[in-house]
């Protein structure tokens, strides 16, 4: 077994330097130029100061640069931090705060979010930034400590490393109910047993031509990067555009020749609504692989009538227990579009655990609160002990007082079969397009923007490639009139655009129900019957 993520890229670059890592658009890396570039990176980071356990942010669109950042930055034994290019500079700055880093790798179309975020006096003193492209650019806040080119200065040959495998090896922000992002810490070891296990039970090889489709900041990406590296295949970044259009995603399937496909269901669904897939199409295509939300029965009905050949496996799991806890392949494709399709049974090292609220197992049938322990477990989030000991408990049924159990906030049932069924969420955390959003996170938004006497912000299920539609009932401040139109504007500069309301309704008062709190599912149904505003 690997003893760090990073050991799997070394391992091929020394038994097959000549075979191709990394493939986006013309751009092809062999797994020699991956290791050599990204030991030449940890010299570099280590020469300028960083230590073992530091956080090193990146802000890269997908692309090598992002990859050989994720790799350089462990090499120099320290955790690496994935920005999200897209997202506004001022969630940005929270995420910077909140981990305390000194240094972050950039590259891309990214000069005009970083000189916002670096037009804060006190990042701008505490940061700086290295440029992953060989002509450094500069800001009018930031200049580049050093650039892509400076790095051939720096020997290829790998470092010696410090670091276990029981060391963070990055840590995942996610939505956060009280308005900050929560940011998840995973071990090197978490992430090896899950690829371990996936590469043995989805029988990957060298010979595989691996999808790189979801965002780096998402959890689901470590297993398309180190699943890959560790089969010795082809990793096919998907380029973000191609996201929105589902005709060229296909395309992109085809010429690529993938054998695996791993994404939310949400882009699946996509691909689905506008009938892009045709019998017998993606011939090379082995496995179809989705997890971080339900992939609706019609959808997956639509893929796997098209796709005879190819095995379909529903994986599931939060970030906090690493990439995917259960998995579940589909024997055969339903017959009933009503059929639910189980979350399955643990990978390897995993339990998962149906308990009422003493902690003690449901009967079967009984939906319970979902727990998950083993291998895939994160420490708890960063800097955050009192988050950690809400969600991560010590397991009741176990003589270890070092062993926990984390509650996932999902509802579940195993059934006679066996098998353990999602049933839904207990709490206000949603998917909509396939993010994980706390809609906690986009109320304290409103709130901080004072243009607001109270709002409240629901989720109504819709059919199609959302999943959720987002929508925020509110009461203007007494006297004064805002229109939906300015709150999105306004809204857009403290969160990433897939967390914005769609359905917006101005009230002279939130429902309420008997005890005084707001009637979030009286709000929904006003929605449903008003209609909504949609700017
Ligand atoms: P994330 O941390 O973004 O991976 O989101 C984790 C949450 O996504 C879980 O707690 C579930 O609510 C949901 N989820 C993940 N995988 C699945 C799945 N296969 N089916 C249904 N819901 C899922």
């Amino acid at each position: 077994m690997a003893e760090l993520l990073h050991n799997w890229i070394t391992e091929r670059a020394e038994r097959r330097p000549d075979s191709v890592a990394l493939v986006l658009d013309q751009n092809k890396i062999t797994y020699g130029e991956l290791d050599a570039l990204s030991n030449r990176l940890a010299g570099m980071l280590k020469e300028t100061g960083c230590e073992r356990g530091d956080r090193v942010a990146f802000l890269i669109p997908k692309s090598p640069a992002a990859i050989v950042a994720i790799l350089g930055i462990l090499k120099a034994d320290c955790i690496y931090v994935p920005l999200d290019p897209s997202g506004p500079a001022s969630r940005l700055k929270k995420i910077l705060q909140s981990c305390e880093t000194g240094r972050i790798l950039a590259a891309g179309p990214v000069v005009s979010l970083l000189d916002e975020l670096l037009s804060d006096n006190e990042l701008r003193s505490s940061i700086e930034i290295g440029w992953m492209d060989h002509e450094a650019v500069q800001g009018e806040n930031f200049k580049p400590t050093f650039s892509l080119a400076d790095l051939s200065a720096f020997s290829r040959r790998p470092l010696a490393y410090s670091n276990t495998r029981f060391d963070p090896a990055h840590i995942l922000f996610t939505s956060g109910s009280t308005g900050a992002p929560k940011g998840v810490v995973i071990n090197h070891s978490s992430v090896i047993e899950f690829v371990e296990w996936a590469t043995r039970y989805f029988q990957m090889s060298c010979s595989d031509r691996i999808s790189g489709q979801t965002p780096l900041h998402f959890d689901l990406s470590t297993f398309d990067i180190f699943g890959t590296f560790a089969a010795g295949a082809e990793l096919h970044l998907v380029p973000q555009e191609l996201n929105l259009l589902p005709n060229k995603l296909a395309g992109f399937i085809r010429q690529s020749q993938l054998t695996q496909w791993f994404s939310v269901p949400s882009i699946l669904n996509y691909m689905a609504k506008f009938d892009v897939v045709g019998f017998g199409d993606f011939p090379s295509l082995k496995r179809l692989l989705w997890c971080g939300e339900v992939f609706p029965t019609p959808s997956l009905i639509y893929w796997m009538k098209r796709l005879p050949h190819v095995r379909f496996t529903n994986l599931y799991g939060p970030t906090e227990t690493t990439i995917a806890s259960s998995y579940y392949t589909v024997p055969a494709c339903p017959e009933d579009e009503r059929a639910a399709i189980p979350i399955g049974t643990a990978c390897h090292g995993e339990e998962l655990l149906v308990l009422d609220e003493k902690l003690r197992p449901v009967p079967r049938g009984q939906v319970g609160d979902l727990y998950i322990r083993g291998v895939g477990l994160s420490p708890g989030y960063w800097k955050d002990p009192e988050k950690t000991r809400a969600a991560f408990l010590p397991n009741p049924r176990s003589l270890d007082p070092a062993e926990r159990i984390y509650k996932t906030g999902d509802l579940a049932k195993i059934e006679s079969d066996g098998l353990v069924y999602f049933v839904g969420r207990a709490d206000s955390q949603i998917k909509s397009r396939g993010y994980r959003i706390e809609l906690g996170e986009i109320e304290a938004a409103l709130g901080s923007m004072n243009l607001l006497q109270e709002c409240a912000v629901v989720a109504l299920a819709i059919n199609g490639f959302e999943g959720n539609k987002i929508c925020c009932g509110y009461v203007p401040l007494p006297g004064s009139e805002v229109a939906p139109t300015t709150l999105r504007k306004e809204l857009s500069k403290l969160l990433p655009a897939y967390m914005l309301p769609s359905g917006w309704l101005a009230l002279e008062r939130l429902p309420r129900n008997g005890n005084g709190k707001v009637d979030r599912s009286k709000l929904g149904e006003e929605f449903k019957n008003n209609g909504t505003a949609s700017p």
